[in-house]
């Protein structure tokens, strides 16, 4: 029921038809309220007018009040008709109503509410305030000649009478004297200074009143709206954290599977198709890495991780992978390296690479001929380095009035020359948002047709102040040729792997093949358990997400079993939204991989892990 009526009443207030009227009750509430004070002051003796003409005259207001609320909430004061009719019955009412009781009740109650029926006209406004003011004094003047009342309009009885000539003589002695000059310096040109003042008062307290009333309503939906659109922004968020943590899962296999097609395939077209498979599930990896990114940013949950990081080790990876991509495009890719600039430093430096990356990426995309250079140049303060990285290209260059869209979320730019070349629109809005994170800012200088310039600077703190390596040198395993060889085996090593999905384990176990390390299997964390309790192993692996008993539980039964206490457990997952390393590190995980398996991650993590003795080296 509160309900209907509450719809109802916003239903009301929203109808445009309405608007007049809605001015109309604010008006006539105020003035009901100014009135009630009045009253309640007359009561309490302070603000004194004959208390039985009071008392009537608040009765009176009381029952217009209540009746232009309810007539008001059936009219439509859109009509001009129905306005004069109104405004003809308010100097009615004013008039008849003046003779009988306090005239300043009357000014009170009535001239806000005239004030609001005519709200939309002004000129009628001002006709009916110089009528008001004639009647009044037509009124006033009238009703002392005619004998019915005295200058304060207040009715003579032989009550009033004698209360007059008992306590206040000097009003009615000077009005006998000369009513016309009395009536008019000390009643009806005062008035007509009331009048004024009460009007511009009104009119403030109207829009005040009116003003935050509809603030009220505006800042309410607004919230309301900026729930709703935060509440479904996590929902989004939410779903494309799981949409891509599912799409990860098979990609694992898949590159997987690849690998040792790439590795165990003697025929030269089939490893060429393998390499093409590789080659595309890469970049789908780096779009769903890209959305898990976005996802991440927007619900507020990407963190820097500051660690110890070699610039050397960046840059060779970044030179070896770019200088393929920009030979394949017939493009020179220049690295213009600052030899002065120390090469140990604490940041973030995945997060580092992947803005570096973004930018040569599209510089590189973005180039038809000509060149990619990437320059960083640094100074330092005490223990403190200032590199500003620039990645310019002689490439198709921004319009001018695009630069401002450029690092919109899924903005893409010039869509009619770009649109043979793949792309999200995510990368720039991920990198922007990376730096901000790391307290520094991208900025661009581009022209159209001739090429752009994207650049930053970073604060670093510096670990090591020997110069950058050459990092052209030796090739980097990371780099995808898919041609890794692992150089050692293990064959007294055991693992045990734990995943309920029976490709991944396959996949696991044919990357470890050559290394002929033992490997046992487990679909569920129960399994594992149980496995553990018979075996020793010299490394677990664990998948996060598996039904019944996740990972992170499996972890803590395994800790508690005599073979599980000191044995290296590595966390292996897809979950790379929640998959910071250090989160899982905390847990008490000895190390995390995620998924799909980078291969020379999987061998580095194992060779930290198995004792020594068991490696054997190969030539
Ligand atoms: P994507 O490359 O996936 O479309 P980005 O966010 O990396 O998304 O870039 C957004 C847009 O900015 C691109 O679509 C492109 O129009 C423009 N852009 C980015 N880098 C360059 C560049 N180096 N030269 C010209 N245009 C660029």
């Amino acid at each position: 029921m509160e309900e209907k009526l509450a719809k109802g009443i916003s239903e009301y207030f929203q109808d445009k038809e309405h608007t007049a009227n809605k001015y109309v009750l604010h008006c006539f509430t105020i003035t009901m309220l100014v009135y009630t004070v009045t009253v309640i002051l007359n009561w309490l003796d302070i603000f004194i007018i004959n208390k039985t003409v009071m008392n009537r005259g608040y009765l009176i207001c009381l029952a217009i009040y209540l009746t232009t609320m309810v007539i008001t909430r059936f009219l439509s004061l859109s009509s001009e008709k129905t306005k004069y009719i109104i405004l003809f019955s308010i100097i009615l009412t004013y008039s008849v109503i003046g003779i009988h009781v306090t005239y300043h009740v009357i000014l009170l109650c009535v001239l806000p509410f005239m004030y609001a029926v005519l709200y939309s006209s002004k000129r009628v406004m001002i006709y009916v305030y110089i009528l008001s003011v004639i009647s009044t004094f037509l009124v006033v003047y009238g009703g002392y000649y005619w004998g019915l009342c005295d200058a304060n309009m207040v009715l003579l009885t032989s009550d009033v009478l004698n209360s007059y000539t008992d306590g206040e003589q000097f009003v009615l002695n000077t009005v006998n004297v000369n009513p016309t000059l009395t009536l008019g310096l000390y009643y009806v040109f005062p008035r007509c200074l009331i009048y004024i003042t009460f009007v511009a008062i009104s009119n403030k307290i109207f829009d005040i009143v009116s003003g935050s009333f509809e603030k009220i309503q505006l800042t309410n939906e607004l919230e309301q709206a900026k729930l709703a659109a935060e509440q479904a922004n996590r929902a989004k968020s939410d779903f494309l954290a799981k949409v891509s943590h599912e799409i990860r899962t098979p990609i694992n296999a898949i590159l997987g599977m690849d690998e040792m097609i790439l590795r165990e395939s003697q025929e030269d077209h089939v490893k060429e198709y393998a390499t093409d498979i590789k080659s595309s599930t890469n970049n789908l990896l780096n779009i769903i890495n890209d959305i898990l990114d976005a996802s991440k940013i927007e619900s507020g949950k990407m963190e820097i991780v500051p660690v110890k990081y070699d610039m050397g080790k960046i840059l060779k990876d970044l030179y070896h992978m770019f200088d393929i991509k920009a030979r394949d495009s017939k493009l020179t890719l220049q690295f213009d390296i600052d030899s002065s600039i120390p090469s140990g430093y604490i940041g973030d430096d995945v997060r580092i690479r992947q803005v570096l990356s973004n930018l040569l990426s599209n510089a590189i995309k973005y180039t038809k001929e000509g060149s990619v250079i990437l320059t960083i140049r640094g100074r330092t303060e005490d223990n403190k380095a200032i590199l500003s990285f620039s990645v310019k290209d002689t490439g198709i260059g921004i319009k001018e009035e695009d630069i401002d869209k450029l690092f919109f979320a899924y903005e893409r730019m010039d869509k009619k020359q770009n649109h043979y070349v793949e792309g999200t629109g995510l990368g720039l809005n991920i990198t922007v948002q990376l730096l901000k994170l790391m307290g520094s800012e991208l900025q661009v200088t581009s022209e159209y047709g001739k090429g752009s310039e994207f650049f930053f600077e970073l604060e670093q703190e510096i670990t090591d102040f020997s110069p950058i390596k050459d990092y052209k040198d030796t090739k980097s395993q990371t780099e995808e040729s898919g041609q890794y060889k692992e150089n050692y085996y293990a064959p007294n090593a055991r693992i045990l792997v734990v995943d309920d999905n029976a490709i991944n384990r396959k996949v696991f176990m044919h990357l470890l093949k050559d290394t002929r390390i033992q490997i046992d299997e487990a679909e569920s964390g129960q399994q594992g358990i149980t496995l553990l309790e018979q075996e020793h192993y010299d490394i677990i692996f664990l998948d996060h997400m598996m039904p019944e008993m996740d990972g992170i539980e499996a972890l803590a039964i395994m800790r508690e079993k005599p073979f599980g206490k000191d044995v290296p457990i590595i966390m292996l997952t897809a979950n790379a939204i929640i998959g910071a390393k250090e989160q899982y590190l905390e847990q008490g995980f000895d190390g995390f991989l995620s998924k799909p398996i980078v291969l020379n991650e999987l061998h580095t993590i194992i060779k930290k892990h198995l004792p020594m003795k068991l490696i054997k080296e190969k030539n």
